[in-house]
């Protein structure tokens, strides 16, 4: 974990600055919950996603997860990093279970948790490996392993 609160990297600053404007398209009727996401991939094209819920629960989709579909549905696999904000301030946003595993299946490594507040015009954010987040995980590579009785 990188603690760069302080960091006023520009293309940082701007991926945290689209995630907070998807989330003011979150759909959470539910849990009130705004959570908005921005993906960078490795061309510099980005993708924005806010949490989408559903009145079927289990159906909702969070934000980190809208953003690697739509990438994904635009021909995008191969990303730099993933920027994540939310309505607290208190404390840095923190991606889901669900969501390390999708960060996981395309090797996103660079996770920017932001705080939602900008102090002084500059996000405060932290950042973390994906190895940070989701340690000993399952990936497409562990479907390739041998298995007995094949
Ligand atoms: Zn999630």
């Amino acid at each position: 974990m990188t603690d760069n609160s302080s960091d006023t990297n520009d293309w940082m600053q701007d991926l945290i600055a689209k995630s907070a404007a998807a989330k003011e398209k979150a759909y959470c009727p539910y849990s009130k919950f705004r959570v908005g996401a921005a993906l960078l991939d490795m061309d510099g094209k980005i993708f924005t996603g806010c949490n989408v819920e559903n009145a079927s629960y289990p159906v909702g989709v969070c934000a980190e997860r809208t953003a690697i579909c739509k990438a994904v549905s635009e021909g995008c696999q191969k990303f730099k990093a993933i920027a994540i904000i939310s309505d607290i301030d208190e404390d840095f946003i923190s991606p889901c279970g669900f969501c390390r595993q999708a960060m996981r299946e395309f090797q996103i490594n660079d996770i920017v948790c932001a705080k939602s507040t900008p102090v002084n015009g500059l996000y405060k954010f932290r950042r973390h490996t994906l190895d940070e987040l989701l340690p000993f995980s399952f990936g497409p590579e562990d479907l390739q392993r041998p298995k007995i009785g094949s």
